[in-house]
C-alpha cells in the first residue's frame, strides 16, 4: 500500500511499493507559502491518491509548484490533475522529452496491458531550468540541481533541502528494485553517484523502492554502481547478439532478485543521446553545505556528450551496441505481441 511518509517536519515522502513499472515515489514540501510537490504519479487513480495524502498532511494548502525530477511518465503524467494554478518546473530537457512523449496515447505493447493512465493530456512544465535553481516556501529553501550531464534522462534534477538534509533524487536511484537507463547515459548515471553521495543526505527519497536512511547510502549506490559496471561488461560482451538474446541468456547474479530484470534489454539498448549543446557542458558548482568549496564527487565538464560515450572501449561498445540494437528490439516485441495476437484470432476462428 502506498503511505505518505514523514521524512523531515512538514516534508513528506510518497512511497509506492513495489516501486515496479510505472509505480514511482514522489513528495511535497510544506511551508509558509503552501506546498511544493516533487512529481506527480503515471495513473489518474495514483496520482489522486497521493494528492489526497497530500492535502490531509498538509491541511489543504495550497500547491503552489511541482518539481518534475526528469521527464517519464511515473512521474509527470499526474501534472494534468494538478490545479491550473501549479506552476511545473523541470529541467529544460524535460519539457522538451514531454512535448514529444507519445506514451501516454500510444504505449508500446512492452507495457502490455497497457496501464489505466485515465489522463488523456500531456501537462508539460513551463518554467524551465539548466544547471540550478532555488525555490523558495516561506523560509524553506528547496534546491534544484542537474548533474551536468545525461544520466538516467537528458534532464535528471535532484531536489535537495539543504536544512533538513532531505535528497529527493528521482530516478538516478532505484532503490532495491532494478536500475533503468535508456534515455540518458549510463556511463553518466555510474557518473552521478558519487555527485549523489556529495549531498550527505540524512534521509534519500529514491525515484522507485523504499527510504534510504543515511547510513544505508553507501551501501545502495554501491549496489548501482555494481549493476551499472556489470552492464557495461555485459554491453561490450555481447558482439553481435541482440539486448534480447543476451539478456536471455546472462547471468544476473546479485541482481536477480531485484524487480524488472528485462530492464536490462532496454539499458543495454539506449539510442546514443543527442541533447542540445551545452547540456552536457554545463556542471553544477554547488557549494557544500558548509559553504566550504565545491561539493565531494563533483563531476569534472565534459565538452560532449559523445565524447564521454567513447571515452573507453566499454562505453563505445555499449553505445553501438545500443544506437544499433534498440529498434529491431521494439519491432520483435511488437512482431511477437501481433503474432500472439494473431493465433489467439486464427485459434478462435478455427473453433
Ligand atoms: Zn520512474
Amino acid at each position: 500500500m502506498s503511505t505518505l511518509e514523514r521524512v523531515a517536519d512538514d516534508v513528506y515522502a510518497w512511497i509506492q511499493p513495489p516501486g515496479t513499472w510505472w509505480i514511482n515515489n514522489a513528495g511535497a514540501v510544506g511551508g509558509a507559502d503552501g506546498v511544493v510537490l516533487i512529481d506527480t504519479c503515471a495513473t489518474r487513480r495514483r496520482t489522486e491518491c497521493f494528492l489526497a495524502a497530500v492535502a490531509e498532511a498538509t491541511a489543504a494548502r495550497p500547491i503552489r509548484l511541482a518539481v518534475n525530477t526528469h521527464l517519464h511518465g511515473d512521474h509527470t503524467y499526474g501534472n494534468a490533475l494538478l490545479p491550473e494554478s501549479t506552476v511545473i518546473v523541470a529541467h529544460e530537457q524535460t519539457r522538451t522529452g514531454l512535448l514529444a512523449d507519445f506514451l501516454l496515447t500510444a504505449t508500446p505493447p512492452i507495457w502490455s496491458p497497457t496501464p489505466d493512465w485515465d489522463i488523456t493530456q500531456i501537462r508539460p512544465p513551463t518554467v524551465t531550468m539548466r544547471d540550478n535553481m532555488v525555490l523558495h516556501n516561506g523560509s524553506r529553501r528547496i534546491e534544484l540541481h542537474h548533474p551536468g550531464y545525461p544520466a538516467h534522462t537528458l534532464g535528471d534534477v535532484v531536489a535537495w533541502l539543504p536544512a533538513e538534509r532531505v535528497l529527493f533524487t528521482g530516478d538516478l536511484l532505484f532503490h532495491q528494485v532494478t536500475p533503468l537507463v535508456f534515455m540518458g547515459s549510463v556511463d553518466g548515471a555510474l557518473r552521478s553517484l558519487d555527485w549523489l553521495a556529495g549531498f550527505d543526505a540524512a534521509v534519500t527519497v529514491p525515484g522507485h523502492g523504499p527510504l534510504i536512511p543515511g547510513a544505508e547510502l553507501s551501501n545502495v549506490l554501491a549496489a548501482h554502481e555494481r549493476y551499472y559496471r556489470f552492464i557495461r561488461d555485459t554491453a561490450a560482451q555481447a558482439g553481435d547478439r541482440s539486448p534480447l538474446d543476451v539478456a536471455r541468456d546472462v547471468d544476473l547474479g546479485e541482481f536477480a532478485t531485484w524487480p524488472d530484470p528485462e530492464r536490462l534489454v532496454r539499458t543495454c539498448s539506449p539510442p546514443s543521446p543527442t541533447p542540445s549543446p551545452g547540456t552536457a557542458a554545463h556542471s553544477t558548482a554547488r557549494p557544500n553545505r558548509r559553504g566550504l568549496g565545491p561539493v565531494r564527487g563533483r563531476p569534472q565538464p565534459v565538452t560532449s556528450v559523445r565524447r564521454e560515450h567513447h571515452a573507453g572501449r566499454a562505453a563505445a561498445a555499449a553505445d553501438r551496441f545500443a544506437g544499433r540494437q534498440y529498434l529491431p528490439v521494439v519491432q520483435e516485441l511488437q512482431a511477437r505481441r501481433r503474432a500472439n495476437v494473431r493465433r489467439d484470432h486464427d485459434g478462435r476462428v478455427q473453433r
